[in-house]
């Protein structure tokens, strides 16, 4: 096969948090570039916005629809300067003036259309992408000069040229169709010339350019769809971590770095909390057998994780994952008895208001399942309150033990339950993948039980 480029490097917001840590990343492109056989093709480099900005421009979004002109204004000045402050580091010259005068320019419209929104109290979810958008804009252009300002040949892609999405605002889904399309006709010839592409990741726009976005840590997802779309040879995600952890490091002390990880293992990982990955991350890589490599870019040469097709040899569990503040929702309905039917009429509640359900857990008459997303869950209760009893319990937690081979040992199940003790389950659930066992607990409960499965697992 012909691969239009050699790695996608993905650089997420503590990468690209100021300009030290963007001098690290050129070293980092520099070395990849070097490795390269003379007349070889060059990375295509994707970038996050600067550490906290997305939060920053989601504040200043919150402001605007709370009517706050003032605040939101200054919210959106003092981002400006921290972004021409780096810009000024890491530039000189006419690069430099030039540089700035983009970004003010970009963030004098941004500040414009945000006091307009702020008067009308109103923020629509396609305003809310357009605010969200400018941080991966603003970081992806000083990123691009600084590579050139350092002698690597690079180029500055719009990803929202690239990157086509339906209209679902704030989650979009990508239309690879299209997307593979402006890939190969606008980041491939620039890898041909040997230049490097640097594009924002997150950001996308709908076949009629309206700006959308992919949903938080959406980074990792456009780097992974940017690299099947260019059948490259890996896709590196650079963060601040060594690679995938045995467990969260926010949660457990010194977890250990998994050395190798199957699509399917990172995936679920991913899927049940574990943040270095983006859920859908795996989608793209799996559709095109890229391998997906997570490195830290504090410490380049340290080996990581790799993510490949092929299950892990050792045997042992992959790693624990936590989605924490999840809510559980139990609806039981006597009626339910040898009902045809129920399930359908119950789901299609959630689909009616786009909330996506984890766990599910089912008995003679009643279905518990847990949702992450609590936005439409007043709409939810009300739907379902129409033909079965509701319950909600907030501040809850799924907890997960993940590894491709957990149903070879049936000891896995016992050793996980006798772990956890006396702390109470309220689901307990294996998946058909039989890779992941799943226990909800109270959130409060998570680093107890988290600890003590990492004990149990990981620690001998
Ligand atoms: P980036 O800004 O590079 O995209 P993220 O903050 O999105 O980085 O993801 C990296 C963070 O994910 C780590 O700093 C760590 O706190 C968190 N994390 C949660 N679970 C895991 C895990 N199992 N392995 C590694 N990191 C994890
Ligand atoms: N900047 C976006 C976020 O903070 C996307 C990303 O970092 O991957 O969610
Ligand atoms: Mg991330």
């Amino acid at each position: 096969m012909s691969r239009a480029a050699s790695v996608v490097m993905k650089f997420g917001g503590t990468s690209v948090a100021d300009a030290q840590a963007m001098t690290r990343v050129i070293d980092i492109v520099r070395s990849e570039c070097k490795s390269q056989p003379a007349g070889g093709r060059s990375p295509v480099v994707v970038v996050s916005a600067l550490s906290k900005v997305t939060d920053g421009l989601i504040r200043a979004a919150g402001l605007a629809r709370a009517g706050d002109v003032e605040k939101s204004s200054a919210l959106i000045g003092e981002l400006l300067e921290r972004h021409v402050g780096i810009a000024r580091t890491l530039t000189t010259g006419d690069r430099a003036d030039q540089l700035v005068n983009k970004l003010t320019t970009q963030f004098a419209e941004l500040g414009g259309a945000v006091a307009a929104m702020a008067s009308a109290k109103q923020v629509t979810p396609a305003n809310h992408d357009l605010i969200v958008a400018a941080g991966e804009l603003a970081s992806s252009r000083i990123v691009a000069a600084a590579f050139e300002e350092q002698g690597l040949a690079a180029t500055w892609v719009d990803a929202r040229e690239v990157l086509v999405t339906d209209a679902e605002h704030m989650v979009a889904v990508p239309d690879m169709e299209a997307t593979c399309r402006n890939a190969n006709r606008i980041v491939a010839p620039i890898v041909a010339r040997q230049q490097i592409p640097v594009l924002g990741g997150f950001i996308a726009s709908t076949s009629d350019g309206v700006t959308t976005t992919l949903g938080r840590g959406g980074s990792d997802y456009s780097a992974a769809i940017f690299g099947a779309c260019l059948e490259v040879v890996e896709i590196q995600i650079w963060t601040d971590v060594d690679g995938m952890l045995t467990a969260d490091p926010r949660v457990v002390p010194a977890p250990q770095v998994v050395p190798h990880l199957s699509f399917g293992e990172a995936s679920e990982l991913a899927y049940f909390g574990a943040k270095v990955l983006h859920p859908a991350t795996i989608l793209p890589a799996v559709s095109k057998n890229i391998p997906v490599r997570i490195l830290n870019s504090r410490q380049p040469s340290n080996p990581g994780t790799l993510i490949t097709a092929e299950a892990r040899r050792d045997g042992h569990l992959a790693a624990l994952a936590c989605k924490r503040d999840v809510t559980v929702i139990d609806i039981t309905s006597t009626r339910m008895f040898m009902a045809f039917g129920f399930l359908r009429r119950l789901f299609e509640v959630f689909e009616r208001f786009k909330t996506a359900v984890d766990v599910v857990t089912t008995s003679e008459v009643s279905v518990s399942v847990t949702v992450d997303d609590r936005r439409k869950l007043e709409q939810i209760v009300s739907a379902l309150s129409e033909f079965a009893e509701v319950d909600c319990e907030p501040e809850m937690a799924i907890v997960s033990v993940v590894g491709d081979r957990l149903h070879d040992d049936p000891g896995v199940f016992a050793r996980a339950i006798n772990a956890l003790d006396k702390i109470p389950l309220r689901l307990v659930s294996q998946a058909a993948s039989r890779r992941t066992f799943t226990f909800v607990l109270r959130d409060a409960e998570v680093p107890e039980a988290m600890t003590r499965l990492h004990n149990a697992f990981f620690q001998q």
